[in-house]
């Protein structure tokens, strides 16, 4: 909608990665919840691994669109001030350029 082909792709990158990150600590919360107050037996274990895992992948999709999503609203607000160049803000800095 707002970006060409080239930063849509790197918004998508940048959300994902914010979205395995955010799986990853929740995730891990998650796990040393269960190892600390939950002590899981070892019959449990199996079904507390697949709870991190299922935890793990939600929270992951989840963060991405929203991330994804916020990107998308930042380009708005700077499209919308007259800011209309294409680009992305990613770790390594933004990327601008016109169409
Ligand atoms: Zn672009």
């Amino acid at each position: 909608m707002l970006w060409c082909d080239g930063c849509v792709a790197r918004a998508r990158a940048r959300a994902k990665r914010i979205g395995l990150l955010s799986g990853a600590v929740v995730a891990a919360g998650l796990a040393s919840w269960i190892y600390l107050v939950q002590r899981p037996s070892a019959m449990l274990i199996g079904g507390w691994i697949g709870a991190v895992l299922a935890t793990l992948w939600l929270v992951a999709r989840a963060a991405t669109e929203l991330s994804y999503g916020v990107l998308r609203v930042r380009r708005g607000a700077l499209a919308a001030r007259g800011k209309a160049s294409c680009g992305v803000r990613t770790a390594l800095g933004r990327s601008r350029h016109s169409r």
